[in-house]
């Protein structure tokens, strides 16, 4: 007999306990309440990211085996980089409008945060050294890639070593079977992870919302709330209707399926420790064939970042309204650009978009120190824009699957 409620509404009744209690704790002294939930919290994390690099590996290589066998590759590598790249544009389009209306910026005076702004020491990335350094960073020793975690560079591994596979045909059937094997192992041990989700991410939240720095969100209220609607807009209605206009599936439907991998990312703000639940998401509860979640989930959460790029458009207006700089729209244009590549650049942690803002603000002139006044909220904004970034890879998967079921 089935006494526990599904998966899905655990995860919610977790998260939602997580919520309230961090708020009734929020501002006391709970040392031991904190330190459970941290505990609890990160090995939940630790768990998903010790699948995270066989699956991804697997994933992509027996995803371009498969594609291959079907003639697929160049229109599903086609149609997946113009998907995130139109998608993360129409984030910042909107970004960039709200912050423009709204001027949240405007009004705040700017002493206030002169105090965090020179503690900040910027590390300051031009955009072609930023350029360089994420092209670098493709190409590494995959040994070293592996042990470390660096998803980008087991991506790019993968993707040689899937079409080499393919290329060499039949000698490396015996490989080829051993990564579909491999897949399949770490899906069963996602699964298991997954038993643990409801009690990791209550856990995450309690922590989070148990520290956050409220007074400092009274004063940036303005800007969070300008953020928050327009990512919301973008998480709510964009993505739902690009869905929609492409295949057909309502939003409710949609949500149904990508629950679980969108409760996580919100908690764990990171797109790369949610991918085993989001691939889990994407092949087993909304239908995407195995071979095309297995390239564009990876792919998208390490380049694809919907939530992250209208951040970063909106912040860098944000503070030139601050510190009165008008912003002409060349100007906003170099905006749009360098906040896209930002995004695609951020690798999927807590926090990583915050880090490669510096090189938008530089790239139209603003004190690069002056992200510091975003740090103390950075954490609450980060769990809606990971929670739309993932959500654009799962849209992504189904339109893409969709396009190439158009040309077949
Ligand atoms: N936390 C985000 C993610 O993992 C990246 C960011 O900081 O914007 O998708």
């Amino acid at each position: 007999m089935k006494i526990l409620p599904s998966l899905n509404i655990q995860i919610l009744l977790f998260a939602t306990l997580g919520v309230f209690f961090g708020w009734l704790a929020h501002g006391g002294d709970h040392p031991t309440a904190l330190y459970s939930a941290n505990l609890l919290g990160t090995l939940f994390v630790d768990l998903l990211k010790m699948i995270l690099v066989p699956l991804v590996f697997c994933s992509i290589v027996v995803g371009i085996a498969n594609l291959r066998q079907h003639q697929q590759m160049h229109e599903v590598w086609r149609y997946t980089l113009l998907f995130f790249i139109c998608s993360m544009l129409v984030a910042i389009v909107i970004g960039l409008t709200a912050s423009n209306l709204f001027k949240p910026g405007t009004g705040l005076p700017l002493a206030m945060f002169e105090g965090a702004m020179q503690q900040f020491e910027s590390k300051s990335l031009s955009l072609p050294e930023f350029f360089a350094s994420f092209l670098h960073s493709l190409f590494v020793n995959p040994f070293k890639a592996l042990a470390e975690g660096n998803i980008l560079a087991v991506v790019v591994f993968a993707l040689f070593s899937g079409i080499a596979l393919v290329m060499g045909g039949a000698a490396f059937d015996g490989l080829r079977t051993l990564f579909e094997q491999g897949l399949a192992l770490c899906m069963r041990l996602v699964g298991w992870v997954m038993r643990l989700a409801p009690l990791g991410v209550g856990a995450l939240l309690f922590k989070l919302v148990a520290q956050q720095d409220l007074a400092m969100l009274g004063v940036l209220a303005k800007f969070a709330g300008v953020v928050v609607g327009s990512t919301l807009v973008h998480g709510v209605m964009v993505l739902p209707l690009l869905l929609w206009l492409f295949t057909r599936h309502g939003p409710l439907w949609f949500w149904r399926g990508a629950r679980e991998s969108l409760v996580t990312a919100f908690a764990t703000s990171s797109s790369s420790a949610t991918l085993p639940v989001t691939l889990r998401c994407a092949t087993q509860h909304l239908h995407v064939k195995p071979e095309v979640a297995g390239f564009v989930i990876p792919l998208g959460a390490t380049i694809n970042m919907d939530g992250t790029a209208l951040y970063e458009a909106a912040a860098a207006l944000f503070i030139a309204q601050l510190v009165g700089v008008d912003l002409n729209i060349g100007q906003q244009l170099v905006v749009c650009l360098t906040a896209m590549i930002a995004a695609m650049g951020a690798p999927g942690i807590p926090s990583a978009g915050m880090v490669t803002m510096v090189m938008v603000l530089q790239s139209v002139g603003l004190p690069a120190e002056a992200i510091a006044i975003l740090l103390p909220i950075d954490r609450l904004l980060d769990t809606l824009r990971t929670t739309v970034n993932v959500e654009g890879d799962l849209v992504g998967s189904l339109v893409v699957q969709r396009l190439l079921q158009g040309k077949a």
